[in-house]
């Protein structure tokens, strides 16, 4: 049976928040029973977006993760009297009369999801819209807002989505919780893992060393080992990612004519290197 999915981009989102805003617009001050009661003016971030900065002037990126309610498959915020409740649709609901008073909800959820309404002693978070899937339609507020795409409402099998994960090369955000979320990433990496990043010339002409190659291999028990491999650019810079995170990387930076450059970066972030001058040799 097909249920609902959502896919976010991190390579697609720009911080702009219009989905944390259309969030806003459609629940604070809203009952939707019997799926939510109003949420507060201030507090609550239903549709929360993570910033990271990756790497140092001059080369530096920065990635925004958008956080809602995973819809958790494994929930630890289920309650077996129905307060906190899976539906047929993959969709979890906190029930907003059932789950009065019942803050420690609050602190079941591994993914910091779930908000308390102090006014209300409820435990409240994002619904997937249900009340507005009931109605027919086919996006949540917050990927018909999204002006990038970034986030994608799917209404999939399980086997889909499967499909989906294998050639789209999705990820579950904290997938070693073991909570199995309904929210799929695209470009996970951005948030998850680290790059080596610099600038490159020729010592003796001062030219951009385009072209020349960079090879990123483990230092230490497996030295020597490729990683991966990348090239300068035509502005002298070069940017290898998706590298694991922690531990020592060796970089060597190679031209044809040129005595290559070796040096040892540690990698428990991103790391901007600065300005490589290769020695004619
Ligand atoms: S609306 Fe889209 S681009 Fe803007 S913050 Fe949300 S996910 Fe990112
Ligand atoms: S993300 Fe948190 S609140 Fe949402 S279903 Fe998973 S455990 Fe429950």
């Amino acid at each position: 049976m097909k249920k609902w999915n959502l896919v976010i981009d991190v390579a697609l989102c720009h911080d702009c928040n219009d989905c944390f805003l259309a969030d806003k617009d459609e629940f604070v001050g809203n009952d939707f029973p019997p799926y939510s009661a109003a949420q507060p003016w201030s507090g609550h971030r239903w549709m929360n977006i993570l910033r990271k900065e990756r790497g140092q002037y001059p080369i530096v990126q920065v990635a925004y993760l958008p956080v809602p309610c995973m819809h958790c498959d494994e929930a630890p915020c289920l309650t077996a009297d129905g307060a906190v409740y899976k539906r047929e649709d993959g969709l979890v609901i906190i029930d907003p009369e059932k789950a009065q008073g019942r803050t420690e909800i609050v602190d079941t959820c591994p993914y910091g999801a779930i908000y308390l309404n102090e006014e209300l002693q409820l435990p409240q978070k994002c619904t997937g819209c249900v009340h507005l899937l009931e109605e027919g339609w086919t996006e949540t507020r917050c990927s018909q807002i999204c002006p990038t795409g970034a986030i994608t409402l799917v209404w999939a099998s399980d086997e889909e989505m499967a499909a989906r994960v294998e050639t789209e090369g999705l990820e579950a955000y904290r997938a070693e919780l073991g909570t199995r979320p309904r929210v799929y990433y695209k470009n996970l990496h951005r948030w998850t893992k680290v790059f080596v990043a610099g600038s490159v010339a020729y010592a003796d002409t001062d030219e951009c060393a385009e072209g020349a190659t960079v090879t990123v291999s483990r230092d230490g028990a497996s030295a020597g080992a490729v990683v991966v491999q990348g090239a300068v650019n035509n502005y002298g810079e070069f940017l290898v990612d998706e590298l694991e995170p922690g531990g020592e990387y060796e970089v060597t930076i190679e031209a044809p004519g040129y005595q290559a450059h070796s040096a040892a970066v540690c990698l428990e972030e991103s790391v901007t290197m600065g300005l490589v001058m290769l020695i004619r040799g």
